[in-house]
């Protein structure tokens, strides 16, 4: 075994592991399927045209240069389709099946004619060049827009030169016809070997980065679907306001702020007045159109700083921190007259709210208070609002703070 044959035995192997590993990729991983399945295909092809040209050498048969040369040209199609696929490109069965259909006949013609091998070598490196540039070409810009310019210059150069080295090989067959010379790639000269070795490289460092880009699609992908999953758990999916979590978590953090003698806080809990009727009137869906509207008069109105949720059915809460009593009643009437200024839903629906507003117990500074006593507070005094007519704003009283019965109502919507 000479080192050409050592060269395309390495070629071979290096081949196989690669057609193995899109395979694994995507039929076991489902990386890609497609796209793994194409390049499977060029894997396999390509190493066609290796074992295929290894028995060049001691054949006087055309019939395996034909074999090789159709081979070359269907793996190329192959990573082209590919590419094509991993893009999002539009497919062209037409233009691949017509190059391939064009390497099959000249084939063909060869084994039964016998062309002029300089005319042939020069036919199948422009079909070849011109799938390698196509590709390289057109896959430049949604690479770049996908992964970035650095990628696409990368990606689509290693195409586009291993393309240019075919079109390098169309001039030199001129050149070498004239001096008598061979352009049969199964010859060891030194071009054939510069053209294997660095074709070889280039495609392979090819594949490694378009598996590197697969992998860091389906990475992206997950990361979408982790912060999507993040924001449904933190947030209400009719309003889009944060949900009872979200603010049990910012609650504790302010709970734990006073407790450490920081400034104190306050809860604003909302209900909207009758809502039961607004359903009854106008359906469930117009309902659901005065409650998101309701939600972002809410959000407008409130200081950006506060977290506005919705925790119930037509219950929200507004957290305001850094605020006391008077500025707590002040934000709670700007919230009603804006509810009730402005007709919410499709059908122009008057509504209005009742309000319970609380503040950090006044001695809660170093000493703990949870969370569930802060709210049934606030509930205690909107269960005020409420019996004294709605639309209107109760402030809490510290004895709603002693109120078990209350603070037990409230907790069991922690559960
Ligand atoms: P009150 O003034 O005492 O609060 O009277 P209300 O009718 O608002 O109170 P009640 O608790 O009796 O009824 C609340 C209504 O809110 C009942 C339910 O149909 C409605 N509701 C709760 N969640 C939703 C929702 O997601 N969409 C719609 N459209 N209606 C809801
Ligand atoms: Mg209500
Ligand atoms: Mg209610």
């Amino acid at each position: 075994m000479n080192a050409h044959h050592l060269l395309y035995l390495v070629l071979a192997v290096q081949l196989a592991f690669a057609g193995i590993g899109w395979w694994v990729a995507g039929k076991l991983l489902g990386l890609a399927r497609e796209t793994a399945f194409h390049m499977s295909v060029f894997c396999l092809c390509s190493l066609a045209t290796v074992t295929f040209t290894l028995q060049i050498a001691g054949s006087a048969d055309l019939s395996w240069i034909a074999l090789s040369n159709f081979a070359i040209v269907a793996s190329f199609v192959a990573l082209g389709r590919g590419m094509r696929v991993f893009l999002k490109q539009p497919r062209s069965p037409w233009l691949d099946g017509g190059v391939l259909l064009a390497a099959m006949a000249m084939g063909v013609f060869d084994v039964t004619f016998g062309a002029n091998p300089f005319l042939r070598g020069a036919l199948i490196a422009a079909i070849a060049a011109s799938v390698l540039l196509r590709s390289g070409v057109s896959s430049a810009r949604p690479i770049a827009r996908e992964f970035g310019r650095a990628a696409a210059a990368l990606v689509s150069g290693l195409l586009v030169s291993a393309g240019l080295i075919f079109a390098g090989r169309i001039a030199v067959a001129w050149s070498l016809w004239r001096a008598a010379g061979t352009l049969l790639i199964s010859v060891p000269t030194g071009m054939n070997q510069i053209t294997v070795v660095s074709l070889t490289s280039m495609l392979s460092l090819f594949n490694l980065m378009l598996g590197a880009m697969a992998v860091m699609r389906v990475m992206r992908r997950l990361q979408r679907v982790v912060r999507r999953l993040q924001h449904l758990a933190q947030h209400d999916t009719l309003t889009g306001l944060a949900n009872l979590r979200s603010l049990i978590h910012v609650m504790s953090a302010e709970l734990a702020r006073v407790q450490r003698g920081g400034s104190t806080w306050a809860l604003l809990m909302l209900d909207i007045d009758h809502f039961k009727q607004v359903n009854d009137r106008y359906g469930h869906a117009a309902g659901d159109e005065a409650l998101r509207q309701a939600a972002r008069l809410l959000r407008e109105t409130a200081r950006p700083s506060d977290t506005v949720a919705r925790t119930g059915g037509e219950e929200f809460c507004v957290l305001a921190p850094d605020t006391d009593l008077d500025g707590a009643a002040r934000l709670a009437e700007r919230l009603r007259h804006a509810i009730a200024a402005a007709p919410v839903g499709a059908r122009k629906v008057n509504v209005t709210i009742s309000i319970g507003v609380t503040t950090a117990l006044p001695g809660a500074k170093g000493k703990g208070e949870t969370v569930q006593q802060a709210m049934a507070r606030a509930d205690a005094a909107l269960y005020r609002a409420k019996a004294a007519g709605r639309n209107r704003v109760e402030l809490a009283h510290g004895e709603d703070s002693e109120d078990a019965s209350e603070a037990d109502s409230v907790s069991s919507r922690f559960d």
